[in-house]
């Protein structure tokens, strides 16, 4: 009898591991990896961290039964991070790329950007890609736009400029005119920091024959390889915000609340 009542328990523990689509690690929790300086995805907002992305992690834990941890470091780490199992998801408006899809699974996208230049309200010369030569240039670090003005400088197009990398796009527009010439960062990103700031402008990051520096980038979750269940429940996710129009509405709203803190 006892034996049999182990064997019917330990078939119920193996349904409801099933059933909560994870087992073994940390079951009770959804550990999701963002860098917070990332307005309107992801910032601090009466200390607490919101944004587009933090609203689809919340509905990807919802959906799982688990409880939300969101741990804010620094975005060259959150790839990383999800490759070796520390982190169940990144989400900080990673655009997906080649080299970083050897490393993790990516959803479907949910966004779309391209690279921005900001410069000094007073820095009339300052506009294309050309015009950043031999300058100081401030990125993220670890992000497309640190990749871009890298590869740029190897290639000669941006002779002699140098890179300065920061924790977070804000940070290193906050030193343009003392540490840097001129940021590079996503464009929504860039103009919620020019909007919040009277002294900064911002504009594509093209060439002075009009080429874009860059390709158009898209974002998208990172996600263990192989976890296919976690992966199915984020596209969902991203397929339900996206036809409601509430990724549309996050964003507006979002942006706004970025601008009332300036984030
Ligand atoms: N989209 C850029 C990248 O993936 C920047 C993301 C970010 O700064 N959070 O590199």
């Amino acid at each position: 009898m006892k034996k049999v009542l182990s064997v019917v328990i330990a078939a119920l523990m193996l349904v409801s591991c099933f059933a909560l689509a994870s087992c073994g690690g940390n079951d009770d929790k959804l550990v999701v990896y963002t860098e917070a300086g990332f307005a309107p995805y992801e910032f601090y907002y009466n200390n607490e961290i919101v944004g587009v992305d933090i609203e689809i992690a919340k509905l990807v834990a919802e959906k799982m039964g688990k409880t939300l941890q969101i741990e804010d470091v620094n975005f060259d780490t959150i790839i990383g991070a999800v490759k070796s199992g520390k982190a169940d998801l990144g989400i900080a408006g990673i655009t997906i790329t080649a080299e970083r899809a050897e490393d993790v699974g990516f959803s479907k996208p949910y966004s779309s950007t391209e690279q921005y230049l900001i410069v000094a309200a007073n820095d009339t010369t300052t506009k294309t890609v050309e015009d950043v030569k031999g300058k100081k240039v401030g990125v993220q670090e670890g992000t497309t736009s640190d990749i871009l003005v890298e590869g740029l400088i190897k290639d000669g197009t941006l002779e002699g400029s140098t890179i300065t990398p920061y924790k977070a796009p804000a940070a290193a527009a906050a030193t343009i005119g003392s540490k840097v010439d001129v940021v590079v960062t996503d464009k929504l990103t860039a103009e919620l920091i020019v909007a919040n700031n009277s002294g900064l402008v911002t504009f594509p990051f093209v060439k002075a024959d009009g080429t874009p520096a860059a390709e158009v980038e898209e974002y998208g979750v990172a996600v263990p390889k192989g976890n296919e269940d976690l992966l199915k429940v984020v596209n969902e996710v991203i397929d339900e915000l996206l036809t409601s129009g509430k990724m549309d509405a996050y964003t507006a709203d979002y942006s706004a609340k970025a601008s009332e803190v300036g984030a």
